[in-house]
């Protein structure tokens, strides 16, 4: 009953434009049921093969977040049910996701990751290489109505923005570093969309950071071991 308490005690604290996505990863479906029971629809998870096995096991009104990193060459084990993939970080993954999207049909709801860590560890995009992808989405869309033609792009929708702070003590960092992240996702809501580039949600904030992810600007928590307890 534990996570029932836990999910309710975040729930509670959340402002209403804020999407909790409960991080799973590493837990057995037992709890993930629970958390289910619960009312929880959207769920986290890190590795494409877990995923997939929970997919399979669990309601099939779920909402599955792709939150880790993703290898190219893995996409396909998700293409047909992912709802929202939140660590896109290059031109090739997004062209990848798109080819396999096409097969299934679907359109598949993208953030890209931008890295505003000091660690060098976490992944993400630059503003430059952010304004790349951007670039080249906008052009395959002009492309497109120029000959009437299919875009690399037409089976993706970049949706948004994620990112992950340092893992610091320090709150003024972490702030800093969610205000850098909610700069560049102001600069992004100015541009005109497209059909395939709605940029709305600015995925940001954990267990240990979530209100300063909100009081930043944060439109969608992915929240874990305050929900299902510590991982191994
Ligand atoms: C594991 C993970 C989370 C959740 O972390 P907690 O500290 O357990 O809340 C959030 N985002 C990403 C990308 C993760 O890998």
């Amino acid at each position: 009953m534990k996570i029932k308490e836990n999910l309710n005690n975040i729930k509670s604290q959340l402002p209403a434009h804020v999407t909790l996505v409960a991080v799973s990863k590493t837990k057995p479906v037992a709890d993930l049921m629970e958390a289910y029971n619960s009312g929880q629809r959207i769920f986290g998870e890190n590795k494409i093969q877990e995923m997939t096995e929970k997919w399979e096991q669990m309601p099939k009104d779920i909402e599955w977040h792709m939150i880790g990193h993703v290898q190219s060459n893995k996409v396909k084990f998700m293409a047909e049910y992912v709802s929202l993939i939140h660590g896109v970080d290059s031109l090739k993954l997004l062209q990848e996701i798109n080819k396999q999207a096409k097969k299934h049909n679907r359109i598949i709801d993208c953030l890209l990751q931008i890295h505003i860590a000091e660690e060098e560890t976490k992944f993400g995009l630059d503003e430059l290489e952010l304004n790349e992808i951007l670039t080249r989405v906008y052009e395959q869309c002009e492309a497109k109505q120029v000959q009437n033609d299919k875009s690399e792009f037409e089976n993706i929708r970049i949706v948004g923005l994620m990112g992950m702070a340092t893992y610091t003590e320090n709150q003024n960092q972490i702030e800093k570093e969610f205000n850098h992240l909610k700069s560049i996702f102001d600069k992004l809501s100015k541009i005109p969309f497209t059909h395939n580039l709605k940029p709305n949600i600015l995925s940001m904030g954990m267990s240990g950071d979530y209100q300063i992810a909100i009081s930043c600007g944060s439109t969608m928590v992915r929240i874990g071991s305050s929900i299902f307890g510590t991982r191994n």
